[in-house]
């Protein structure tokens, strides 16, 4: 299948497109700033499979226009697009008293809007093949955390649209889910998180499995929820938290 991954230059989104190679399928990825680092995601993914396809593609998932012209150009190398995983996010933590308007704008952009977009622009060609496979990246966050209404807000924002084109398009052949991780040391949280924040991943009391969880762990359930066998599972939101189900 051909995958269509945004954010895949770094964290949970490079190791997406390392799994989606090794279990067989072409990626098309994309990153907005670190050209770079996407460029060594391309030549270690490649690697990995003789004879599979990798690319990527530069792409502010905040700007519509930008998002019409990189999915036709996808579609112009790869011919279709069957997978899509909407993973770029960021984060811009503040308490909600102090948060700045563009602290509250930049976060629901590109977690909420940009994948708004790219769906927008996917479905379509989903449709006319009458397959599709739609995986959003949201966090467990989603049901509130301190310091992060905007985050919160983007990602709950994120069930919903989910679960709207679950409904929208399911008789169409196309599943949209939602996966939530817990805390996965990438980019995002490592210098973010205060050292009690930390702890609290790492400790059996509150996390069942007593640790942080390994990339590959999110890789697969979203190579499961991609996979033809997975056309019955629609409008989901799978928890990827080792059982831990609230955040702090
Ligand atoms: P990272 O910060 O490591 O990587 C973020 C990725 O998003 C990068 O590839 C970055 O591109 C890309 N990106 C950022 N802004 C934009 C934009 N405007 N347009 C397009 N791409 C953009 O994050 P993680 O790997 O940790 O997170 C990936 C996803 O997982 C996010 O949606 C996050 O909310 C979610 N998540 C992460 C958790 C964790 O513990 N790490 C927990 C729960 C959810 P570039 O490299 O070019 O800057």
């Amino acid at each position: 299948m051909i995958y269509f991954i945004t954010g895949g230059s770094r964290g949970i989104g490079a190791n997406l497109v390392a799994e989606a190679v090794k279990a067989g399928h072409d990626v098309a990825f994309t990153y907005n700033s670190n050209e770079a680092m996407a460029r060594e995601v391309v030549d270690s993914s490649a690697a990995l499979r003789e004879g599979a396809i990798v690319r990527c593609y530069r792409l502010d998932v905040c700007d519509s226009a930008q998002v019409e012209s990189v999915v036709d150009a996808v579609v112009e190398d790869f011919d279709t697009i069957d997978v899509v995983v909407n993973n770029a996010g960021i984060t811009k933590d503040n308490v909600l008293v102090s948060m700045e308007d563009d602290e509250w704008a930049d976060v629901i952009a590109t977690n909420l809007t940009g994948p708004f977009y790219v769906c927008r622009q996917v479905l379509p060609i989903m449709l006319s093949a009458r397959f599709g496979r739609i995986i959003n990246i949201s966090s467990l966050v989603a049901s509130g955390g301190s310091g992060q209404a905007n985050y919160a807000a983007s990602k709950a924002g994120l069930h919903g649209l989910t679960r709207t084109i679950s409904k929208e398009y399911g008789r169409r052949g196309i599943t949209a889910n939602v996966v939530c991780p817990g805390y996965f040391e990438t980019d995002m949280t490592k210098d973010a998180l205060p050292e009690p924040v930390r702890k609290f991943w790492n400790t059996y009391a509150k996390v069942p499995k007593g640790r942080t969880g390994k990339l590959e762990e999110i890789a697969t359930v979203v190579n499961f929820l991609a996979s033809e066998g997975a056309s019955f599972v629609n409008g989901q939101v799978i928890n990827v938290t080792a059982g831990l189900d609230w955040a702090p």
